[in-house]
C-alpha cells in the first residue's frame, strides 16, 4: 500500500475508533495496537464469519479453545524451541535491525535474482550498502515464568501459534466428539511472537490473533484434501468481495519449506507496502503426520486412530489452514477504503471517504437518524432502534446536519442509513440511503428490519 494510503487508513482507524496505538498515554509501545469500539465489532464479525464457514457450517469440523500457555514439552516436541528462529542482522551505520531473509526476498523481488550476499543489499532505513552484520539466529518465542521463582524450572512460552493446542487435544476431541478422519478442529485465539521487525500497522505485531483449522485425514488422501482447502479458502476471500486481482497463491519453493511441511501454499494480498508488494494473509500447509508423531514420541501417548473398517491403526495426516485475524482486518480496510470525488447536480464537486465493507462484516449495519431533534421524530426513530437492535447492531444519532451524519457513516462503512422525517409521521415511511450508490428511496418502517437482515445474512 502506498505509504500515504496506509497513513490515511491508520489515521481513519484512530479517528473513528477502529484501532488506537497501544499505551498511547505513556508514549506508546512500538507496533502494539488496541482495537476500539468499531474495531472490536469488525473483528468479532470476521471471527463469526470464519467460525460459521469453517466450523459450524460443516459437519466434519468442530472447535476448541485451548490455553495460551502450554506445557514446555509441547514446544520441544513441535520443534519450536529448536527451530522457531529468524536470522537477525543489524546495519552498522544506522543500527537498525532486520530479518536477513526479508532483506534477501525484497532484493530478489526488485532485481529478479537472489543477492550473492547481504553485501549487495542496501539498508532500507539509511540506504547504505553492505553494512550488515553476519546474521545470527534469534528465537521468536516469548518467554514467561510460572510460579514464585524466575528460574529455568518455571520457564514457559506464550504460544506462537494456536495449532499445537489442537494437536495435543487430538485424542480428547476425537473421542468426545466421536469423529473419524477426515475431520477437522478449528480454533481462534491470541498468539505471540517476538518479531524482530514488527510494522506496517497491524500486519506484523508481537501479539496477534489467529484463526486456525487442522484437518486430520487418511494418509494418501492428503494431497487431494490440501488442494480442496486451498481452493475453498481462496473462495472465502473472493466471496467477501476482496478484489481478486490483488489476491494470489504463493507456492513455497521446496527448499524453503518449514521443517514440518510437505507442501505449503500461501494466500497473499497485494498490500503494496513500501519494499514488499505482496503480504501473506494465510498459510495452507500439508503437515503430514509430523505433529502427531512428534507428540506421540515425546509424550509416549498414542496419537493414532484405529479404523475399524480396515482394522488398522494409523497416525492421521494433517492439512492446516492458518489465517491472521489482524491481517484480515487490515485487508478489509485496505480493500474497502476509498476517497471519492462526487459530481453534484449543480456542477460542483464534493468529497467523501467511504469504506465499502461487506454488509455482513460492517461494525454498524443501520444508522437511524431523526432529521430534527423535535416534533416527535427522535421518539419515532427510537421505536425503530428498539425493534432492530435485538437483531443487529444499530446506531442512533440526532446531532448535526443530515449530510454530515451520512458522511460519518460512510467513513465507518455503515451500509444503510435511515432518516426519519416529518413524512414518517404521516405515512409511516422513511428515507433509506445506500452507502455505496448513495441512492435514497422511501421505505415503510416495518420493512426496514427485513431489508437489512436480507443483506447481512
Ligand atoms: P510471515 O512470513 O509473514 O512472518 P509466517 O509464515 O511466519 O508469516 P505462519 O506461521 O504461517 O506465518 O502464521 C499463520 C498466519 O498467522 C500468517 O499467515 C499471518 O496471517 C498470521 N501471522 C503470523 N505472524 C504474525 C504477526 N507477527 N502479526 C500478525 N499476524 C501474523
Amino acid at each position: 500500500m502506498a505509504a500515504d494510503r496506509l497513513e490515511n487508513i491508520v489515521a481513519l482507524s484512530k479517528r473513528r475508533g477502529f484501532v488506537y496505538p497501544s499505551s498511547e498515554i505513556y508514549g506508546g509501545l512500538r507496533a502494539s495496537w488496541d482495537y476500539g469500539p468499531l474495531g472490536v465489532e469488525l473483528k468479532n464479525n470476521v471471527k463469526r464469519q470464519w467460525w460459521r464457514t469453517m466450523v459450524q457450517g460443516r459437519e466434519d469440523v468442530v472447535g476448541i479453545d485451548s490455553s495460551v500457555i502450554l506445557a514446555r514439552e509441547v514446544w520441544e516436541a513441535s520443534g519450536h524451541v529448536e527451530t522457531f528462529t529468524d536470522p537477525l542482522t543489524e546495519c552498522q551505520e544506522c543500527h537498525k535491525r532486520f530479518r536477513a531473509d526479508h532483506l534477501e526476498e525484497n532484493f530478489e523481488a526488485k532485481n529478479k535474482r537472489k543477492p550473492a550476499s547481504l553485501d549487495e543489499v542496501n539498508c532500507p532505513n539509511c540506504g547504505n550498502k553492505g553494512k550488515f552484520t553476519v546474521p545470527r539466529q534469534f528465537s521468536g518465542l516469548l518467554k514467561t515464568y510460572l510460579g514464585a521463582v524466575e528460574d529455568e524450572s518455571g520457564l514457559a512460552y506464550l504460544r506462537p501459534e494456536t495449532a499445537q493446542g489442537i494437536f495435543i487435544n487430538f485424542e480428547n476431541v476425537q473421542m468426545t466428539s466421536r469423529k473419524k478422519p477426515p475431520f477437522g478442529i478449528g480454533q481462534i485465539g491470541k498468539s505471540f511472537r517476538n518479531e524482530i521487525t514488527p510494522g506496517n500497522f497491524i500486519f506484523r505485531t508481537r501479539e496477534f490473533e489467529q484463526m486456525e483449522m487442522e484437518f486430520f485425514c487418511v494418509p494418501g488422501t492428503d494431497e487431494e484434501w490440501h488442494q480442496y482447502w486451498i481452493d475453498l479458502r481462496l473462495d472465502w476471500y473472493k466471496n467477501l468481495g476482496i478484489n481478486p486481482d490483488r489476491l494470489r497463491l504463493f507456492e513455497h519453493p521446496k527448499e524453503k519449506l518449514s521443517h514440518y511441511s510437505k507442501r505449503t501454499v500461501d494466500i497473499e494480498y497485494k498490500f503494496d507496502f513500501a519494499g514488499t508488494e505482496w503480504g501473506e494473509l494465510e498459510g495452507i500447509a500439508s503437515r503430514t503426520d509430523f505433529d502427531l508423531s512428534r507428540h506421540q514420541t515425546f509424550s509416549k501417548k498414542k496419537m493414532q486412530y484405529f479404523d475399524t473398517e480396515i482394522n488398522q491403526h494409523y497416525v492421521p495426516y494433517v492439512i492446516e489452514t492458518s489465517i491472521g485475524l489482524d491481517r484480515m482486518f487490515l485487508l478489509l480496510l485496505a480493500n474497502a477504503y476509498e476517497e471519492q470525488t462526487i459530481q453534484k447536480e449543480d456542477g460542483t464537486t464534493d468529497a467523501r471517504v467511504v469504506l465499502h465493507l461487506p454488509a455482513k462484516l460492517a461494525p454498524i449495519k443501520l444508522a437511524i437518524l431523526p432529521l430534527t431533534k423535535k416534533d416527535g421524530l427522535p421518539e419515532l426513530a427510537k421505536q425503530v432502534m428498539d425493534d432492530c437492535k435485538k437483531s443487529f447492531h444499530c446506531f442512533f444519532e440526532e446531532k448535526d446536519a443530515i449530510g454530515k451524519r451520512y458522511r460519518r457513516q460512510d467513513a465507518i462503512g455503515t451500509p444503510f442509513c435511515l432518516t426519519i422525517d416529518h413524512q414518517t409521521k404521516e405515512d409511516g415511511t422513511a428515507t433509506i440511503r445506500y452507502r455505496d450508490s448513495m441512492l435514497q428511496e422511501r421505505i415503510a418502517l416495518d420493512k426496514v428490519k427485513a431489508l437489512v437482515l436480507s443483506n447481512i445474512d
